[in-house]
């Protein structure tokens, strides 16, 4: 297996520039999700590890070797796209040793590695059928299963599962894990779907307009956001921010809220007058009656054993995660609780986190 570096990796396409100079490691045996929205530059810098794509400039090291200007095919690594192309006319068996079959390897070797991966997917009782007529997630096992057969050094997934209806996707999301826990190939995966990003990743790299905005584990990234960005995208429904103005003085501990003294999470240097945000995810809410801060419910959405109340408030609207066991009247006056000790802090201007 193998260690995957990216250094100063950039791509410009004549005056636009679809990845800005981006570093990280994918550990060797470590899965990476490469998340961001549409065009923010994933599959650009996933077509430049495999060789696809010549970049601007930067290198790209596998196992410390300089691979930036090497063929696709010489670079040992394997790559599954959304829209795989299985060969129609052959069976299972044949479509996954194809790989196999053209580099040269003897026939006896192809029929155990092919049954070894195949025991591996549990697709092995489908060997002998037409890929013509399995079903959506079948034909994803079989195009994993082309891959995995080379044994490459690492495995590049372009959004993988995008074909596939929301049941299909779950359980496959859950068999990629499973595998990966089993293969430890190094693995970059690139999606748009936060879910997936959180459920498979042991690291996640959130994009932004060919920008990394953070680099870290799942468990980092929605904790500590390092901006408001990232906290947006991140999270179901989002992180809250509570907007303000302050003019504020080094060291200073405290702000005041629609009236009401917030601490903050961290102590601020010394800034002029700045606009800044508390940011803090739905959970950490309660609705209490007799809390300071106040706010009118403005609508209610109910998730079966919880439910997500909007409340308006003098600082914006906040979303709440609270049980379902308790009613809410458009217009109700609340009092909000927020957990001191999840409080995130931004900068607005800058979208950074504070502290
Ligand atoms: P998507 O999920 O939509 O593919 P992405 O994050 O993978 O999004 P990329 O495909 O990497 O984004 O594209 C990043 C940007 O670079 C987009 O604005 C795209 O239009 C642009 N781009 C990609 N390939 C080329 C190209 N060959 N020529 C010009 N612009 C390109």
């Amino acid at each position: 297996m193998a260690e995957i570096r990216i250094e100063n990796l950039r791509k410009q396409f004549e005056d636009f520039v679809a990845v800005r100079d981006s570093n990280f490691t994918v550990k060797d045996g470590e899965f990476l999700a490469l998340l961001g929205p549409s065009g923010c530059g994933k599959t650009t810098t996933l077509r430049m590890i495999a060789g696809l794509e010549l970049p601007s400039s930067g290198a790209i090291l596998l196992d410390g070797e300089d691979v930036t200007f090497n063929r696709a095919s010489a670079r040992d690594i394997a790559f599954v796209f959304q829209l795989f192309a299985l060969y129609p006319h052959m069976s299972v068996r044949g479509n996954v040793g194809f790989p196999l079959l053209s580099q040269g390897v003897p026939r006896k070797e192809i029929r155990s590695r092919v049954e070894e991966t195949a025991r591996l997917l549990q697709i092995d009782h489908i060997l002998d059928h037409s890929v013509s007529r399995l079903a959506g997630g079948d034909r994803q096992r079989v195009a994993l299963g082309r891959a995995i057969v080379r044994r490459p050094k690492c495995f590049l997934m372009d959004e993988p599962l995008g074909t596939l209806d929301a049941e299909f996707r779950d359980t496959m999301v859950r068999e990629l894990r499973e595998l990966h826990n089993r293969i430890h190939a190094t693995t970059v995966y690139v999606t748009h779907d936060q879910m997936e990003a959180m459920a498979m990743a042991d690291k996640i790299a959130v994009m932004n307009h060919g920008i990394i905005e953070q680099f870290g584990t799942p468990q980092e990234i929605y904790n500590c956001p390092a901006s408001m960005y990232v906290a947006d995208f991140i999270g179901s429904p989002p992180m809250n921010f509570l907007r303000f103005t302050s003019s504020l003085h080094r060291g200073k501990r405290s702000v005041r809220i629609d009236g009401v003294e917030v601490a903050l999470p961290a102590v601020l240097e010394d800034m002029p007058e700045a606009e800044l945000a508390l940011g803090i995810r739905p959970e950490h809410i309660r609705l209490s009656d007799h809390a300071p801060l106040r706010g009118s419910v403005y609508g209610s959405e109910y998730l079966g054993t919880n439910q997500i109340v909007t409340v308006e408030t003098g600082s914006g609207m906040l979303k709440a995660r609270i049980p379902a066991n308790r009613n809410f009247k458009i217009g109700e006056n609340v009092g909000i609780e927020l957990d001191h000790d999840k409080l995130s802090l931004f900068d607005c201007r800058s979208g950074r986190a504070i502290g």
